[in-house]
């Protein structure tokens, strides 16, 4: 999918200068067509396409990755470019019409699907990845998939960004999440490489403007860029392009001027459930967790190790850990092997499968996590190991026989690492003393008379394993609250959140209060919003 082609390798558009580029109504930062291309015959533009109820298009813009939800929008507008973006929000914020935006679609709720939002604007089609001679950094659209975005840096530069899994995934709500990926022990989460962010925003007088808000420390809009940078998706206004550069980092030399990208020694190990005792799952899932304990502080060589178990239901047959180490880390393989003796040790359960093997890091970069379906998932930060009770909650409601889906998991991936180096109000991401965070899904289903099979087994699941928090992960020296790109609307429902701990505690903590304050000043109408928007001071 990635395409040297689209590399950009002249100046951009010169109108991004830090802070207002431009004030009035939809004035943005669309590049010229001449600035399309060096080549002859490049591709014209994208020009923006309006679809609406009748089109055949229409649609497949009602759903979006998460099938569970539909909406029923009059219009979508599709753009090509940032004055597209503000053209149909000053539209839509002038005739009263309810707005969300779209990069990638993969938001696990209904921000951008409720019946309520009566246009979608679509930025799939703003996918650009290129190095910005002029700021440099690199330059990335939102509508810019991750495999795209990953294969782009790598075989131009050898450089990648701390960014999903999931190849289908767009930087446009991903950036704004905070980004993170098996790599952020070692290089942290996107946003800790957020050099600039361009946005369209709507003023108290209902009128677009384009803002580029930088991390220099004497940009007037800096509390802007703060925000992205872990704040969320649909909260502030329409991010038309992002650009990275690790910060501290001195060269001129794009190759230098984001993370390397590493090839990697893989090893992966499975265990059947058929002569899985409680005991044995407990000891391993416990001395998985606690090597991270020991191997999590910022700096320390077993940062160099990654790992995502996953603990699938019974009706899969085996629970299952990759873990991995880049091939050029000296002593690599001997700290990988160390992960698997350590959390092992005294354990009776044989593997059924132990395999190692050398992933290209090309390859990792192609791992799609599968067709739209419906879904209904959950997260949970952990700062140390569930304790044995919680361990053994876990237990009962994968072997539960009463549900059967072999994509049924709770997955618990390393963090920790150089993500912990960073101060807690450094960035909107407040998630800074975590080590560990669980990834709760039933599954992906199609049928809509299995929802309530499935959302309750995963429902039920959480609030037992968080009982003694309200049914949910309240900070204390075990839980570190949820991450917000794993958007979970239960977290602001008091049937499923007793603890009296709002829902942006568990997703912001301290940093909320001075979202609710960018809030206030970048979107004063509250034109953006959805069920866990943040809400101005
Ligand atoms: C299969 C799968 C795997 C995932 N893996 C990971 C992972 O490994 N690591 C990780 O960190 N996250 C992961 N995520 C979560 C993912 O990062 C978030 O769901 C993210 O918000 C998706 O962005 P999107 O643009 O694809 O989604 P969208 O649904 O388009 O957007 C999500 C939210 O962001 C808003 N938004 C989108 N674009 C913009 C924009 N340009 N400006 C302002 N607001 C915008 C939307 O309005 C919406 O509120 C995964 C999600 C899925 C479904």
């Amino acid at each position: 999918m990635a395409d040297l082609s689209r590399r950009r390798l002249f100046t951009r558009a010169a109108a991004v200068g830090a802070g207002v580029v431009s004030t009035g109504a939809l004035v943005g930062t669309a590049p010229a067509v001449a600035d399309r291309g060096t080549r002859g015959g490049s591709p014209p533009p994208f020009n923006p396409v309006t679809v609406q109820p009748g089109d055949t298009r229409y649609e497949s813009f009602l759903r979006a990755h998460n099938t569970r939800f539909a909406g029923q929008p009059d219009r979508v507008t599709i753009a090509g470019s940032p004055n597209d973006v503000a053209e149909a929000l000053g539209r839509a914020v002038g005739a009263n019409r309810r707005v969300a935006i779209r990069s990638g679609g993969h938001c696990l709720e209904n921000f951008t699907t409720t019946p309520d939002i009566k246009e979608i604007i679509e930025l799939s089609q703003l996918k650009d990845v290129y190095f910005d001679e002029e700021r440099k950094a690199f330059a990335f659209e939102p509508g810019a998939m991750v495999a795209s975005t990953q294969g782009t840096l790598f075989k131009g530069w050898g450089v990648q960004i701390p960014s999903a899994g999931c190849s289908e995934v767009c930087l446009g709500g991903h950036i704004l999440g905070g980004g993170y990926n098996f790599y952020s022990r070692i290089h942290g989460i996107a946003v800790d490489h957020l050099y600039a962010v361009e946005v369209v925003v709507v003023g108290a007088d209902g009128q677009p403007r384009t803002i580029v808000a930088t991390r220099e420390a004497n940009d007037p809009n800096r509390d802007l860029w703060w925000a992205h940078t872990g704040g969320g998706g649909g909260n502030f206004g329409v991010v038309t392009k992002y650009w990275l550069r690790t910060p501290g980092v001195d060269s001129t030399d794009p190759s230098r001027l984001l993370p390397r990208a590493d090839n990697q020694r893989i090893r992966t190990m499975a265990w059947p459930w058929e002569s899985m005792s409680q005991q044995d799952f407990t000891t391993l899932v416990r001395q998985y967790c606690q090597w991270f304990e020991r191997n999590s502080a910022p700096g320390a060589q077993g940062v160099q190790v990654w790992a995502s178990f996953s603990l699938s239901h019974k009706s899969a047959g085996v629970i299952s850990l990759m873990a991995g180490v880049g091939k050029s880390v000296e002593g690599g393989e001997a700290l990988l092997d160390g992960l698997f003796s350590a959390m092992t040790s005294g354990v009776r359960v044989q593997p059924s499968a132990d395999s190692k093997y050398d992933l290209p890091w090309l390859d990792r970069d192609n791992w799609y996590w599968g067709a739209p379906g419906r879904q209904k998932d959950k997260t949970a930060d952990l700062r140390k190991s569930y304790t044995d009770e919680q361990l053994g909650t876990i237990y009962r409601h994968l072997s539960d026989e009463n549900f059967s889906d072999p994509g049924a998991q709770v997955n618990i991936a390393a963090i920790g690492g150089k993500i912990n180096s960073v101060p807690k109000n450094a960035t909107a991401s407040v998630h800074r003393d975590s080590i560990l965070r669980v990834y709760f899904t039933p599954g992906v289903w199609r049928d809509p008379a299995a929802d309530d099979t499935y959302m309750s087994w995963v429902r039920n699941l959480y609030r037992d394993i968080y009982r003694n928090t309200g049914g949910v992960p309240v900070h204390n020296d075990i839980n570190a609250g949820a991450y917000i790109n794993y958007a979970d609307n239960d977290l602001a429902d008091p049937a499923w959140n007793t603890s009296g701990t709002p829902w942006h505690a568990l997703y912001y903590g301290e940093n909320y209060a001075r979202l609710q304050q960018v809030k206030k000043r970048y979107d004063p109408r509250s034109v953006f919003r959805h069920a866990l928007s943040v809400k101005p001071a």
